[in-house]
């Protein structure tokens, strides 16, 4: 007996990459803070990646930014701080509009380069991904 069914030809609805999609619904839901200062509009969430100067390792972690109990915070206050209770010189490699979510998925992203806690060893690949890093956990 004769299953053959005839193929029937339709345009193929354009379906778009799944994780672009995910990213994209994170992007809006995951920056969100629902801290007073972020929902005055005062400060927001900076996702940051801070190294030693002198040591191939980097921290990748969150802070807040803009006003703060009536104190303007900037990143470097972040690193400065760091810098005190680590007595290392730090850099801020970069920093990009964040939140505990994305941090949460970089740090499980870059897990086999963790050293403890929030610190990675910076290799070249630790390195390249930070530098073509644009906020979206792919
Ligand atoms: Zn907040």
């Amino acid at each position: 007996m004769n299953t053959y069914k005839p193929i029937v030809h339709r345009k193929p609805v354009p379906v778009e990459d799944p994780a672009i999609v995910t990213n994209r619904l994170a992007d809006a839901r995951l920056h969100r803070c629902r801290c007073i200062n972020c929902r005055l509009g005062n400060a927001e969430q900076r996702l940051y990646f801070i190294r030693d100067v002198d040591v191939a390792i980097v921290k990748i972690g969150v802070t807040h930014i803009g006003v703060i109990a009536g104190k303007r915070r900037t990143v470097d206050d972040r690193r400065r701080q760091l810098e005190l209770l680590g007595c290392r010189q730090l850099l801020v490699m970069k920093h990009v509009r964040g939140s505990r979510a994305m941090e949460i998925g970089l740090h499980e992203q870059l897990d086999e380069f963790r050293i403890k806690g929030e610190w990675f060893r910076l290799t070249t690949y630790v390195a390249n991904y930070i530098e073509n890093f644009d906020g979206r956990i792919v």
